[in-house]
């Protein structure tokens, strides 16, 4: 289930329990439901199971500068392609190599196809004459955070999400 605050930023992702939880206390709205929605049945009330919903008091979101990189989210960044031959990318490269004291960021990560990855191995750029197709930059917002956060997204919860998730 996708939580959205009141001004519909989205928030977290979380379980049905909670998600009903939250709507048998009259603490949020659906805003959609679950397609192939089960229905619960829960102290007399009849409830779909929703897929977003939405909480009617707006919650202030503690403010975290830093998106954490996960392989998901860095793949969602570079959108699966491979930031040397524009393929489709299956593994993540250092571009400095981390043997020769690169970080393991946003900013010296990219989406990598494994031929690339494998003929890359630890040299830099500047020693294969290789260039980035688009420059490597920390992804920010609310949106960033679900996504490196939640392993599986549906497809109804994009519209709620950003341009940068889609
Ligand atoms: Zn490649």
């Amino acid at each position: 289930m996708l939580l959205l605050n009141a001004t519909y930023e989205p928030l977290t992702a979380l379980s049905a329990r909670r998600a009903i939880v939250l709507l048998i206390c009259d603490k949020a709205d659906t805003v959609h439901h679950d397609p192939e929605g089960s229905v619960v049945h829960s102290a007399g009330a009849e409830l779909t199971v929703p897929s977003v919903i939405r909480l009617r008091t707006y919650v202030r979101v503690p403010y975290r500068a830093r998106v954490p990189m996960t392989r998901a989210a860095l793949m969602h960044r570079d959108r699966y392609r491979c930031g040397y031959c524009g393929g489709k990318a299956e593994t993540i490269d250092h571009v400095v190599p981390r043997s020769r004291g690169g970080e393991h960021s946003w900013e010296n990560c990219v989406a990598s196809c494994a031929p690339c990855n494998h003929r890359k191995a630890d040299k830099l750029l500047s020693e294969l004459g290789w260039t980035l197709r688009t420059p490597l930059v920390s992804p920010k917002g609310p949106h960033w955070r679900l996504l490196s956060t939640t392993a599986e997204l549906d497809p109804l919860w994009l519209q709620y999400l950003g341009e940068g998730a889609a």
